[in-house]
């Protein structure tokens, strides 16, 4: 088969045979297409789309195109589960998602990214806590996940090597928004990961990518189509991404939220509502419960028992972290120099936010890349965050910002003053925060 061939085709509008995909992503994985046929490649389907079997083809052959984790030789605790968000900002629900499930009989190999664009990665917070490695081999990856029945990596070198090649080009060539690049990318690290059932977290509204419903619903009907069409059991959920989810964004500050969450101390109502709506979905797709009122009840006691809590500090441990991380969160994080309010100036509502801006706060703070080589600082961020419809009497704190000096304190207050919007009206919206779930 000829490269050029291939990409004419597709530029043509043409449908590609399961064959030629495998041909592609072969190719895009051993180096055997030019830079230039890969990111035309990229373009062509950029235009022309891939349908629903191309997509599971290209899916297919680029988790092939690597190494698939074989987990036939371990012990597991139960059935492998993961979960997988589209991004969001201060979405720290894996950090709680996967000890919870991992407590409920699942095992939860995640495998997550870095920080995109305005969104935090869960693997930045991560690597806040002293000593965590979230590059380790997959030995030691899947000995974390039988000890403490989760561990949350990044993606290896050996795991689905052609996506790698085809992200890094898709990242330079303006093709990253393609519905059907996006499954397959996202779904081929998951079939390499050996999952045997994957629910996604689709965010929707102003801090998430697909910022409106219509293209949510596109991508997450894509992915749980494709999925299922793979031989990888998916369903997903569409859920709000219109504020900050939790009360904290940077990514010690997450860290330490999750780690409250799970101790008891102190449990945002939507984060809660997401980590448990999730929670269930994975349960049940799991079969580790037969219908929602059982999976609720497992969840509530994995989490009212200590035990979720108790596996976040043995996944932590198992990978190098801090062993008494969970009673000592407050010791073992960094902290930033200056930690200071914003106040309202006027007794108001929180109307609305502009949650995109607020992610961009956080990197303009330090804690996210502006260029790939960039360091983060793990420190800086927000917490405290007034979520819509609170009341906030004047001089009551709209968020508290961590900041490495004055400087940044006071351009983050100048931006967070323009993203959060205070109203003397009760805002009316609904604020739904599990929007859609698709099967
Ligand atoms: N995340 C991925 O892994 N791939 C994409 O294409 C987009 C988001």
């Amino acid at each position: 088969m000829l490269a050029q061939e291939i990409i004419r085709r597709k530029r043509d509008g043409m449908r590609l045979s399961a064959e030629e995909l495998a041909f592609v992503a072969r190719s895009i994985g051993d180096g055997g297409m030019a830079e230039g046929q890969v990111a035309a490649f990229a373009m062509a389907v950029y235009f022309n789309g891939l349908d629903m079997d191309e997509r599971v083809a290209l899916t297919r052959a680029m988790a092939q195109s690597g190494r698939i984790i074989d987990w036939s030789g371990m012990t597991l605790p139960g059935p492998r589960v993961d979960k997988h968000s589209t991004g969001g900002v201060g979405d720290k629900v894996s950090l709680i998602l996967a000890p919870l499930v991992a407590a409920c009989g699942a095992a939860v190999p995640m495998i997550s990214g870095r920080g995109l664009g305005h969104t935090g990665g869960t693997l930045d917070k991560l690597d806040s806590i002293p000593g965590y490695d979230t590059a380790p081999d997959i030995a030691r990856f899947q000995h974390a996940v039988a000890e403490a029945g989760c561990a949350i990596i990044g993606q290896t070198d050996d795991l689905a090597p052609a996506d790698r090649r085809l992200y890094a080009v898709r990242d330079v060539t303006a093709t990253v928004e393609s519905i059907g690049l996006i499954t397959a990318s996202i779904l081929s690290k998951k079939l390499a990961a050996g999952l045997e059932a994957l629910v996604m977290d689709v965010k929707t509204g102003s801090g998430a990518f697909a910022a409106a419903m219509d293209e949510s619903r596109e991508l997450a009907r894509s992915i749980v189509t494709v999925a299922n069409g793979a031989g990888l059991p998916t369903a997903a959920l569409i859920t709000d991404m219109d504020q900050v989810l939790g009360s904290t964004a940077g990514n010690a500050l997450e860290v330490a939220e999750a780690v409250a969450f799970l101790a008891g101390d102190t449990r945002d109502l939507r984060l809660d509502e997401v980590v448990r709506s999730l929670a269930r979905e994975m349960l049940l797709l799991a079969r580790l419960a037969e219908d929602d009122d059982e999976a609720d009840d497992r969840i509530a006691s994995a989490l009212d028992s200590g035990e979720a809590a108790e596996r976040f500090g043995r996944m932590v441990h198992a990978l190098g972290g801090p062993a008494d991380l969970l009673r000592q969160a407050g010791r073992q994080l960094p902290a930033a120099p200056i930690q200071r309010p914003v106040a309202a100036e006027t007794a108001a509502y929180v109307s609305a936010m502009d949650t995109r801006s607020l992610g961009l706060l956080v990197i303009e703070l330090g804690g996210g890349r502006r260029r790939a080589e960039d360091s983060v600082d793990h420190a800086v961020g927000l917490s405290a965050i007034a979520g819509i419809g609170r009341w906030l009497e004047a001089g009551e704190p709209l968020a508290i910002i961590h900041a490495r000096d004055e400087t940044a304190w006071q351009r983050a207050a100048a931006d967070l003053r323009r993203a959060v919007a205070l109203s003397a009206e009760r805002p009316t919206r609904d604020r739904l925060v599990i929007h859609e779930r698709i099967v």
